[in-house]
């Protein structure tokens, strides 16, 4: 049997941006992408916070310290970060730069602050999409359900999350995440629709080129 030819036409792999005030449903809905979405993996970010309960070491996080961290921002070894609920948090620079020298396509999981930044270094290959519940009652519903914490933080991460969900229109994309089911599948099309574009094809573009 010959093997299965591959027809797409290469092309820079794409840093998909996904950010979201916590309490959104974030992280389930990009769990659920990277299973989903064949050619998607995840960057994993450098974080001087614990780990929590279920949390695993190189998977969820690199969790380092707060020397190690500063070592790898001075070697300039961060494509960005920004300081979260008093941790630090960075997105290792070679391997989404690899990637997308690569065509292959990866997704960012990270605070609108890093965002900022990715856009501004990679505009060309950085897709940014912004996930919303359906009302700030929601969300807070979610938040106290969550209830790991005591009220005084419930209430920062609320102050905090009513404050970044404004930053919506800078992004390019916006999920209301009502239905995980339907925002994996807007997610989806996104990264399909993405991923045809003319604009990304390496100039190389054999079949037609004569
Ligand atoms: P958590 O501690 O709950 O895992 O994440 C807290 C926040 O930090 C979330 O909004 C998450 O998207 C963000 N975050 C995680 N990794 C990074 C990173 O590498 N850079 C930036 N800027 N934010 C991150």
């Amino acid at each position: 049997m010959s093997e299965p030819v591959d027809l797409s036409p290469p092309r820079r792999g794409i840093i998909f941006i996904l950010s979201a005030p916590s309490g959104a449903g974030k992280t389930t809905i990009s769990r659920a992408a990277l299973k989903a979405i064949a050619g998607l993996a995840a960057s994993v970010s450098l974080t001087t916070r614990k780990p929590r309960d279920g949390e695993t070491e190189g998977i969820d996080y690199r969790f380092v310290s707060e020397d190690e961290f500063k070592r790898s921002l001075s070697l300039g070894d961060l494509a960005e970060w920004a300081r979260v609920f008093e941790s630090s948090y960075g997105t290792p620079r070679a391997p989404i730069e690899d990637a997308v020298a690569a065509g292959r396509d990866i997704l960012l999981d990270i605070d609108i602050q890093g965002a900022r930044q990715i856009r501004d270094k990679y505009r060309a290959d950085a897709v940014a999409i912004f996930v919303l519940p359906p009302s700030f009652i929601e969300l807070e519903g979610r938040l106290r359900r969550r209830a790991t914490e005591d009220e005084s933080k419930i209430q920062h991460r609320l102050e905090r999350a009513r404050e970044e969900a404004k930053a919506f229109p800078e992004y390019d994309y916006l999920i209301i995440n009502d239905d995980v089911s339907d925002s994996i599948a807007r997610l989806e099309a996104i990264v399909n629709a993405e991923r045809l574009k003319v604009s990304r094809l390496r100039n190389h573009f054999a079949p037609w080129k004569n």
